[in-house]
C-alpha cells in the first residue's frame, strides 16, 4: 500500500487521514566535534502552500527546502501543497549543515502517508540530497556514526560516506545512493545489506617514510633533542639563524613518533570529517598530522572559530605536530590563546549564545631566529642588532608560553664542509623511533594508574614521586642553576627532560649525567649577553 509516487496524481485515501499530519524522523547535528540527536518533526496542515523551518536552522538548513523539493519531484514523489512546518528539536541549539535533507524528505513522505511512520523508529537518517534525488557526501558523518551507535540506533547515510561511518565498531550501517532506495528500504520493498564495519586491525598505519632524520647532517645535538621530545612528549623551541635547517628538523618529527593508535586515528579523523577534509577513499587518517600555519594566520584560523565555527590548526594537529616557524612574528594575542590547548589538550570557542569545544592535543614545535636580523651568534655574518632590539624581539614570546616548552635548543648554521660530506648521518628515523617506543612503553607502565601518559605532562606531585634526586645530583643541579642564572621555572622542566633521558636508557633513577644533559636544553633561560 505504500506505493512510490502514489500521491503524485491522486492522493487517494490516506491510512490515517486527518486535518493535520505529523511525522517524526531522527537525525543529528554537530556541536563542536560531537554529534547529538535532533528530532525532525514535519507537520502538514491544510492551507495555502507555505514552508517554514523552526528550531534555529542556519542558512544551509533553511535551503534544504529547495533541494528536498527538487529531489522529491525528480524521484517521483509529491511535494506537499500544504502548510509545511519543520521543527528541529531541541529547538534552542543552532543547527547547520546539509545533513537534514534526507530526514526532511523522509518526514515529508511520512507525513503524506507515503512512508509508514513507525518504519523509521530505529534509524538515524543523515545526508545531503542533490536535486536529482541522489545522496551526496556530507560533512561530519564519523561523529554522527559514533552518536548513532551510542544511542542504539542504526544509521542511514550516503554511500560516499560508507567507509567513514564504517570505522565505528558495532554500528548497524546502511549506505545508500538515492532517496528512492531509502524509501523502498523503509517501506519494506527492498532489502539492503548492512555495510560491514572496518576491523581496527585493518585500519592500518603508514610510517612516515618520505622524510628521514638520516637526511639531516651535522646537527646531531638537534636530532638528539628531537629524539627526547618524541620520547617524552615535550614541546620544543628551536633558536637559530635562517637556513640552519629548523624546518627540515621539524618536518621529520612525525617520522619518529609512535604509530597512531586506532582510537587516536578516530579522534583526529572526526575533526577532518566535520571539515570535509578526509582524503577521498580514506576513512581514517593513517599518519599523525603535521600542521605548519604561516605567522599571518588569524586567531580563528589557528584556534578555531568564525561565524559558522570551524576547528582551527590546533585541532587539525590533534595527536600530531603543530609547527610554528618564526614564532615572534605571530601576533602576541594569537600566541596567548595557545595556552589553553597546550595546558588542557582542547580549545573552547566562545560564541554569543554558547561555547564549543574541540580537541587540540598536539606537540608544539616552534622555531625562531636568535635576533631580528637572524645572525646573532652566526660566524658567517655579523649581527646588526642592538641588545635592546634583541631583547624586545625575544620578549615577544611570553613567559607563560615559554613555560609550556620543555626543550629549548640552539640550531647553529652548519659549516658548508659538514653539509658537503656525502655520507648520511648514522641515525635514521627508524632506529630513533624504536628508541622512542621503548621509552614510551616505560612511561605507560609508570603512569598506568594516572591520567597522564608522557613525562611532559607530569605535575609537581608526579615530579616528587618519579624524579627523586640523590644528594649529589641535587647539588649539581643547584650549582648549575646558579652559575647559568637559570630561572626557577627551569627547574621542573629540567627534571622532566632528565626523566625522559633516563627512560631512553632504561634507567629507573636520575643520575648527574641525565640532569647535566637536561640543563643544556634551557637556552633561553640563560642570561642573554651579547
Ligand atoms: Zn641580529
Amino acid at each position: 500500500m505504500w506505493g512510490r509516487g502514489q500521491g503524485s496524481a491522486d492522493p487517494g485515501p490516506l491510512p490515517h487521514k486527518k486535518l493535520s499530519m505529523l511525522a517524526r524522523v531522527k537525525s543529528g547535528a554537530l556541536r563542536g566535534v560531537d554529534a547529538y540527536i535532533v528530532e525532525v518533526e514535519v507537520d502538514l496542515a491544510p492551507g495555502l502552500p507555505y514552508f517554514t523551518t523552526v528550531g534555529l536552522p542556519e542558512a544551509a538548513v533553511k535551503e534544504a527546502k529547495d533541494r528536498v523539493r527538487a529531489a522529491l519531484k525528480n524521484s517521483g514523489y509529491k511535494f506537499p501543497g500544504n502548510r509545511v512546518t519543520i521543527n528541529l528539536a531541541p529547538a534552542d541549539v543552532r543547527k547547520e549543515g546539509t545533513g537534514f535533507d534526507l530526514p526532511v524528505a523522509a518526514g515529508l513522505l511520512a507525513a503524506q502517508g507515503i512512508l509508514p511512520p513507525e518504519s523509521m523508529e530505529k534509524y538515524l537518517l543523515f545526508g545531503e540530497l542533490s536535486l536529482d534525488g541522489r545522496l551526496k557526501a556530507t560533512r561530519g558523518v564519523l561523529s554522527m556514526a559514533l552518536t548513532t551507535r551510542d544511542a542504539g540506533l542504526s544509521l542511514i547515510v550516503p554511500k560516499e560516506n560508507a567507509q567513514e561511518a564504517g570505522v565505528v565498531q558495532g554500528l548497524e550501517l546502511y549506505a545508500v545512493e538515492t532517496l528512492a532506495q531509502v524509501v523502498d528500504f523503509l517501506a519494506g520493498r527492498e532489502e539492503l545489506t548492512p555495510t560491514p564495519t572496518l576491523a581496527p586491525e585493518d585500519a592500518g598505519w603508514d610510517p612516515v617514510d618520505d622524510v628521514d632524520y638520516q637526511e639531516v647532517r651535522g646537527q646531531e645535538p638537534v636530532k638528539r633533542a628531537m629524539l627526547l621530545a618524541a620520547a617524552g612528549g615535550h614541546n620544543v623551541l628551536m633558536v637559530g639563524p635562517p637556513g640552519a635547517g629548523k624546518t627540515m628538523v621539524a618536518r621529520r618529527l612525525p617520522s619518529i613518533l609512535p604509530p597512531l593508535s586506532f582510537e587516536e586515528a578516530v579522534e583526529t579523523s572526526r575533526i577532518y570529517s566535520i571539515m570535509g577534509r578526509l582524503p577521498p577513499g580514506q576513512p581514517l587518517l593513517r599518519q599523525r598530522p603535521f600542521r605548519s600555519p604561516h605567522h599571518t594566520i588569524s586567531d580563528a584560523g589557528l584556534i578555531g572559530g568564525g561565524t559558522t565555527p570551524r576547528p582551527g590548526e590546533v585541532s587539525l594537529a590533534h595527536h600530531g605536530v603543530l609547527f610554528l616557524d618564526e614564532l615572534p612574528e605571530f601576533k602576541r594575542t594569537t600566541l596567548e590563546v595557545l595556552r589553553q590547548p597546550l595546558e588542557e589538550g582542547l580549545v573552547t570557542i566562545s560564541r554569543a549564545t554558547s561555547s564549543l569545544t574541540y580537541p587540540a592535543r598536539f606537540m608544539l614545535i616552534a622555531a625562531m631566529n636568535p635576533c631580528p636580523c637572524g645572525f646573532f651568534g652566526d660566524p658567517r655574518k655579523p649581527c646588526t642588532c642592538t641588545p635592546n632590539q634583541i631583547n624586545s624581539y625575544r620578549s615577544r614570546i611570553s613567559g607563560p608560553l615559554l613555560d609550556r616548552i620543555d626543550i629549548q635548543i640552539q640550531v647553529p648554521a652548519v659549516p658548508f664542509e659538514h653539509l658537503a660530506r656525502t655520507e648520511d648521518s648514522r641515525d635514521g628515523s627508524r632506529a630513533m623511533r624504536e628508541q622512542v617506543l621503548e621509552a614510551r612503553t616505560r612511561q605507560e607502565q609508570r603512569f598506568s594508574r594516572t591520567k597522564i601518559f608522557a613525562n611532559a605532562h607530569m605535575s609537581s606531585r608526579h615530579l616528587k614521586e618519579y624524579c627523586a634526586l640523590t644528594e649529589d645530583t641535587r647539588r649539581l643541579l643547584g650549582a648549575a642553576m646558579e652559575k647559568l642564572a637559570l630561572s626557577a621555572r627551569a627547574y621542573s622542566r629540567i627534571l622532566k627532560i632528565a626523566r625522559t633521558i633516563a627512560d631512553l636508557e632504561g634507567q629507573p633513577n636520575l643520575s648527574p649525567a641525565h640532569v647535566a644533559e637536561a640543563i643544556q636544553y634551557r637556552t633561553l633561560d640563560r642570561k642573554f649577553s651579547p
